[in-house]
């Protein structure tokens, strides 16, 4: 399979204001974000021409950026729009949306006070390849050997990039391995997360999922906590530990790229998605797709 690198693509991408042409997209190498990790970003789903709860990832971009010290120069109203225009200008109505903003080069240092603030939009087709039933068969995934960390030693609440140094070790590692991912605990011991998503299990016919409290709470993780219930499922947030993973009857994965993700191994741990992972999937499927009406009235 030959992959089209993403530097060398046809289309446009929004940039501090205005659409250019893709390949034009750039950064210089002496930039603060690049250096010093000071870069934040989202990952949205646009499907059917509606980009799935833009708003709260919009939201989520200025909070992510205040987390880390700098104020993206545009509303969200005005990121809202920019958002619109980059989908418009690539025809785009199913796909994935990377806003990204980041400390410039008039500094070069720990020390950034005054460098410029950008913000850049790129969007490309990124479908579910996978059927709900394929998605059955569940991914495997490695323990890691990195935590997440406290909230005192990292801005957990951020959806930042310097976060995800320990996303890509990890993820590569299980790869490595033969694994599609890693689970990560965080810095007590809890079970967290997976690289990129967020964590449920069910036990005795009733959802567990962990208190976000050194992790990102993900739009999709509410999403789906809100349509488990509306199911008449049982939610509970709390600390998990690793041990209590193993009696479970489902595990699953939830993120704006994951979706419903069902997990079939841990380790050395063997889980069959079942009739909650089902439900759940093709209840968000119906709500990304605006047709839960018709779902939920099975
Ligand atoms: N945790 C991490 C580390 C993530 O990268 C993501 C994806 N943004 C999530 C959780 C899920 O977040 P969301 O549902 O908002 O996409």
């Amino acid at each position: 399979m030959s992959i089209i690198p993403f530097h060398d693509r046809d289309g446009h991408i929004w940039y501090d204001g205005q659409l250019v042409p893709w390949r034009d997209a750039k950064v210089h190498v002496l930039t603060h974000g690049l250096h010093y990790g000071s870069c934040v970003f989202e990952g949205e789903r646009i499907y059917n021409g509606s980009i799935f709860k833009s708003r709260e990832h919009s939201v989520r971009l200025k909070k992510s950026a205040e987390l880390l010290g700098f104020d993206i120069p545009y509303s969200v109203d005005e990121i809202e729009e920019a958002k619109v225009a980059t989908c418009k200008a690539a025809n785009m109505v199913n796909g994935y949306i990377r806003p990204v903003a980041w400390r410039g080069s008039e500094m070069m240092g720990v020390s950034a006070q005054h460098n410029k603030i950008h913000l850049a939009i790129a969007c490309w087709e990124w479908p579910s390849y996978f059927t709900p039933e394929a998605r059955m068969k569940g991914i495997h995934l490695q323990l890691s050997k990195w935590r997440r960390p406290a909230p005192d030693t990292a801005p957990t609440e951020a959806k930042a990039a310097g976060l995800y140094m320990i996303c890509t070790m990890s993820k590569h590692a299980a790869e490595k391995d033969g694994f599609q991912d890693a689970l990560m605990l965080d810095y007590r011991g809890y079970v967290a997360e997976a690289t990129g998503a967020n964590f449920f299990m069910i036990k005795d016919g009733v959802i567990h999922t962990p208190t976000p409290d050194c992790f990102l709470n993900g739009i999709t993780r509410q999403t789906v906590i809100d349509l488990a219930k509306r199911r008449g499922y049982q939610v509970i947030e709390r600390h998990i530990q690793l041990e209590e993973v193993q009696g479970a009857s489902e595990i699953f994965l939830t993120g704006t790229a994951a979706e419903v993700t069902p997990v079939g191994r841990i380790g050395d741990w063997t889980f069959t998605p079942g009739e909650v992972c089902r439900n759940l999937m093709l209840d968000y499927d119906a709500l990304v797709n605006g047709r839960l009406e018709a779902a939920a009235a099975e």
